[in-house]
């Protein structure tokens, strides 16, 4: 193949492609919404088929043995389909017990988000938590609020919410018309256009495209809708138009903004929509910082970044698969590579492409798909493998855990074990751990308590290690950094007691109380207590 042949295939490919999470509190419908999509995609036949996946999932010990069954642990964690022109990659955030590192890590993979909220219950907690990890990383974000079918709040209630909760400016794209029972349909505010809600007792009744109104004034709105409805589709527009901020298509790929679709996913009603102008806004892979240099996808020679492992729950089996995504150029089947960090080369012979129903062997790839490597613990997190050049990708970070441990063994002769058991579990970022400066115990530290059960059973079966595990009266742990040697020296005496260092050796301070971390930011200006770490 010539090369400009190929400078125009990888061109087409990168823009072709929407590499995407879908962010929400658990039950706002992110599995209902997910299998839509993959409906429209054609890549599954009917409903039902990523319900049933999502209970085993829930069902821990159903799932263990599901996978020991596969022999490898990767369940729904990313799928490809197409829809339109477009190949999409959806990585899935996983909400409820699931919740963990790898929830925020995956977020690093990702050139946009949709965040689901339910209309009945608004922005809630883990949506929040969700929504910082894109902020910092200015993650364009496309809303979808869900369940009209139901009474919930008000649709500009829910949109102050947003900005508020959120402090992103909420763009309205379409607006409903009632909403539970009395819920007829939306208007597009764009397009000016209505779609009906179909509902089993009025199906037929209306039109099932899109039926553009001209002038909202027209009597005709009223003979569609009813008057009283009719009057209050166009109070909220006026209203919209006077206070609303319009459009804009850059705000949006600066995270500064998110366009709002309103429908109701399990109705299959506005999913359509959501699914059409995702792939025509949402943005392409985009250039990638390395340490030294920005990296564009377009550019032919390939490199890639391992962004989470899955380690194998069947003791038997030590085999990991690392998930990576690609940055530049093309993966090509057992293609020679170059490993960052271990300045070493090595071939990729059975790189895996995960589609919703199943797995293949990826034969190629292009930048912002995702390949799953098995390895035996080769690849960490934040690795980078290029075809050539040495690089570093930057931009796979630690997050503060929230949850903390104390381990006790019951042995204290397997502390050797321990060591090496929770060093190599913290490099695949299952789970942090701190010690004391002061002591030599271990503090564990999560984002997601299940964290804790997996390490617990890990470390016995595959390290032989039986332990007792604590909760630990922790509020916040933070990492410090400084330019200013003698604050941050300073800092370490006042605090000798709660002074820790993490896995890597890198200094952070416990802090009981929300109040005690406020001091200290106050007392000590020029030192950092962050929440986040750059691998
Ligand atoms: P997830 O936890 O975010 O993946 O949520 P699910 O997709 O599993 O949905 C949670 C529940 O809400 C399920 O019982 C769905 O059937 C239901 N649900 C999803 N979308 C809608 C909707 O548009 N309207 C109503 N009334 N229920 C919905």
């Amino acid at each position: 193949m010539s090369d400009s042949h190929f400078a125009r295939q990888l061109q087409r490919e990168v823009r072709q492609r929407r590499t995407f999470g879908i962010i929400s509190h658990p039950d706002a419908g992110k599995t209902t919404l997910t299998e839509k999509f993959l409906l429209f995609g054609g890549a599954i036949q009917q409903a039902g088929a990523v319900k049933a996946k999502k209970a085993t999932r829930h069902a821990r010990s159903d799932w263990m043995k599901v996978e020991q069954d596969r022999g490898i642990s990767v369940t729904s964690s990313v799928m490809k389909f197409e829809y339109g022109d477009c190949e999409l990659n959806l990585l899935d955030t996983p909400g409820h017990q699931d919740f963990s590192e790898d929830t925020y890590r995956v977020l690093t993979a990702v050139d946009s988000a949709l965040m689901v909220i339910d209309s009945v219950k608004g922005v809630e907690s883990q949506t929040e938590k969700l929504m910082q990890v894109c902020r910092m990383r200015s993650i364009p974000i496309m809303t979808f609020i869900n369940k009209l079918d139901r009474d919930g709040r008000e649709p500009l209630e829910l949109l102050d919410e947003i900005e508020d909760k959120l402090g992103i400016q909420a763009v309205p794209m379409t607006w409903p018309i009632g909403m539970g029972k009395r819920f007829q349909g939306v208007y597009d505010l764009i397009n000016g256009e209505l779609r009906f809600f179909e509902t089993a007792e009025n199906k037929g009744a209306r039109p099932r495209e899109a039926t553009v109104v001209k002038d909202l004034e027209s009597e005709e709105l009223d003979r569609l809708l009813g008057e009283t409805a009719a009057n209050e589709l166009r109070e909220d527009v006026e209203l919209l138009s006077g206070a609303g901020y319009p459009f804009d298509h850059e705000a949006y790929l600066a995270g500064k903004q998110t366009p709002v679709f309103f429908g109701s996913a399990v109705n299959n009603f506005g999913v359509q929509e959501l699914l059409d102008n995702f792939v025509r806004l949402a943005p392409a892979p985009k250039a990638r910082e390395a340490e030294t240099r920005m990296v564009a996808p377009e550019e032919p020679e390939f490199s890639g970044v391992v962004f989470k492992i899955q380690a194998n729950m069947d003791p038997d089996h030590r085999d990991r698969i690392a998930f990576m995504r690609i940055c530049s150029g093309k993966f090509e089947r057992g293609m020679r590579v170059r490993h960052h960090r271990l300045k070493k080369n090595m071939q990729l012979g059975n790189a895996i492409i995960f589609m919703a129903r199943d797995r293949a062997g990826a034969e190629e790839a292009w930048p912002g798909d995702i390949v799953g490597l098995p390895n035996h613990g080769t690849l960490k997190i934040g690795d980078t493998l290029t075809s050539k050049e040495e690089l570093k990708f930057l931009g796979i970070p630690n997050f503060a855990p929230e949850f903390f441990q104390r381990v006790i063994l019951k042995n204290p002769l397997k502390s050797k074990q321990l060591e090496k058991g929770l060093a190599q579990l913290a490099e695949e970022g299952a789970i942090q751990f701190f010690r004391p400066i002061t002591g030599r115990e271990f503090i564990l530290g999560a984002i997601g308590a299940l964290q804790f059960d997996i390490t617990a059973g890990r470390l016995k079966t595959e390290y032989g290690v039986e332990a007792t595990y604590e909760p630990v009266q922790i509020y916040a742990v933070r990492w410090v950094e400084s330019e200013n040697k003698k604050q941050l020296q300073e800092v370490r005496k006042k605090y000798h007691n709660s002074l820790v260092e993490d896995a890597q050796g890198a200094p952070a301070l416990f802090f009981p109380t929300r109040w005690r971390l406020e001091k200290a930011e106050e007392d000590w200006p020029e030192v950092r207590f962050t929440h986040v770490k750059e691998h």
